[in-house]
């Protein structure tokens, strides 16, 4: 076992969107840096996002966008790093992007031209990136205000532990979502480490599963997607639902799963721009002799209007809208408008494309993602408890984070 010591000015540990970032913008200010990477690629995350094609910001990013224990925290480092600002790095390389429905801009190629992108500036500014290395372990030397980082390269054949030293530190090891792109608890241990609290965690942006009877349902609906208004705890998004054959998914369960909590139902309105019974019961005046069904079949999926008619009127599937007493049309009405579901739980940290909570940022400054009372110590995207909607919000407070780090080491 060997043992080496090299001096940085800044340590970023972690060669996620915000690590890359914070080190990229520290080179430019002449500071000598160094990235650690524990796996063999930096930024895999980024590679598998928005579907290969990569959902780099949003051209509308509001503080409402994000989930946090302190709603304000976000303010100041979305303010001082704007998603105009990445556009234009993005333009620079001449790489070509697409607006999407809901403001969201994407890789018009391939989410690798962000990477390329980030690994370009990177070797521009000298910024040293080396990978396959664990950060193991961080010690604080009080008397040099400075940090030492141990690592250890799983590839080299004599598990060499090399120690690094720096004066400022950046954690950007992300969070606990989808294991084998790199998430690790090993910024929430290092908080702990230096006295801060992590909040409660769990898995968000990710799809329910259920234990009940739409367990069958989803399996049968496999594959249609609709459009809904969906609902929990005072949050909704207008967005499509995706039925799968583990359960419900698409951009609206996405969303509201960040909201849902265990035991919580969810409300999803089928017909988000009607009012059901207004419908129903005009339709009943002027097509009487229309089954329920076909005429539903006017406003979603074959498949979905069978499956929702031998869940709710089953009795009545072959009576003609004229026969539906005022009761009936509103009970039927009623479900289309709001039909409750209880999802069992979420696909977990497995498929979930963010982790919510984190490292409290009541013990954080808000300008420059350093820890209050811990000079030299920063803490910058997922990291946090700052979590984004779906549409590019995560990678927007990637940057900007990570962009008040690197200028304040
Ligand atoms: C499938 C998927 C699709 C997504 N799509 C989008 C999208 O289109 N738009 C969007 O805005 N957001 C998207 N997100 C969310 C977004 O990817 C994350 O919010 C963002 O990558 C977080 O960046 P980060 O740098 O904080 O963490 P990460 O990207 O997770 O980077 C952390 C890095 O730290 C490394 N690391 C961990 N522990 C150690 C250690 N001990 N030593 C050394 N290195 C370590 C990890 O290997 C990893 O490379 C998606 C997420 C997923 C999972």
């Amino acid at each position: 076992m060997s043992k080496l010591v090299n001096t940085y000015d800044v340590i970023v540990l972690g060669a996620g969107a915000a690590g890359l970032f914070s080190a990229i913008t520290a080179a430019k200010r002449n500071k000598k840096v160094l990235v650690i990477e524990k796996s063999n690629k930096a930024g895999k995350k980024i590679l598998m996002s928005g579907g290969g094609k990569c959902n780099f910001t949003n051209h509308f990013v509001d503080p409402d966008n994000f989930i946090s224990k302190n709603e304000h925290f976000c303010k100041s480092a979305l303010s001082s790093y704007s998603p105009q600002d990445f556009i234009d790095l993005v333009d620079s390389y001449g790489i070509e992007h697409d607006t999407k429905k809901r403001n969201q801009l994407f890789c018009v190629n391939s989410a690798k031209d962000i990477v390329q992108l980030l690994l370009n500036e990177c070797e521009l500014h000298n910024v040293d990136l080396i990978k396959n290395t664990n950060a193991s372990k961080v010690h604080f030397n009080k008397v040099e205000s400075s940090y030492s980082v141990s690592t250890i390269n799983d590839k080299s054949e004599d598990k060499m532990i090399t120690k690094y030293i720096t004066s400022s530190l950046i954690v950007a090891t992300g969070a606990l979502s989808i294991p084998t792109l790199g998430g690790s608890g090993f910024g929430y241990d290092l908080a702990k480490q230096f006295n801060l609290s992590v909040t409660s965690l769990r898995a968000g942006l990710v799809p329910f599963i259920f234990t009940d009877y739409m367990s069958e349902i989803c399996g049968r609906l496999s594959g249609v997607s609709h459009g809904i208004r969906i609902s929990c705890n005072g949050q909704t998004f207008e967005e499509d639902i995706l039925f799968t054959h583990r359960g419900l998914s698409g951009p609206a369960v996405l969303q509201i799963s960040s909201y849902w909590k265990e035991g919580d139902h969810i409300a999803i309105n089928l017909l988000p721009s009607h009012d059901a019974n207004l419908l129903i019961t005009e339709a009943k005046h002027h097509s009487p002799k229309l089954l329920l069904r076909s005429f539903l079949n006017a406003f979603m999926s074959k498949a979905l209007v069978a499956e929702l008619e031998s869940l709710l009127w089953s009795n009545f599937s072959e009576k003609p809208l004229a026969e539906w007493s005022k009761a009936e049309i509103t009970l039927i009405a009623d479900s289309l408008n709001n039909w409750l579901l209880k999802p069992s739980s979420t696909e977990g940290y497995r498929t979930a494309e963010v982790t919510l909570g984190g490292v409290d940022v009541h013990q954080i400054s808000s300008k420059t993602m350093e820890v209050l009372n811990q000079p030299g110590l920063f803490f910058i995207g997922e990291v946090l408890d700052v979590t984004g909607h779906l549409g590019g919000f995560n990678f927007q407070w990637a940057w900007a984070s990570g962009y008040s780090a690197g200028l304040n080491t």
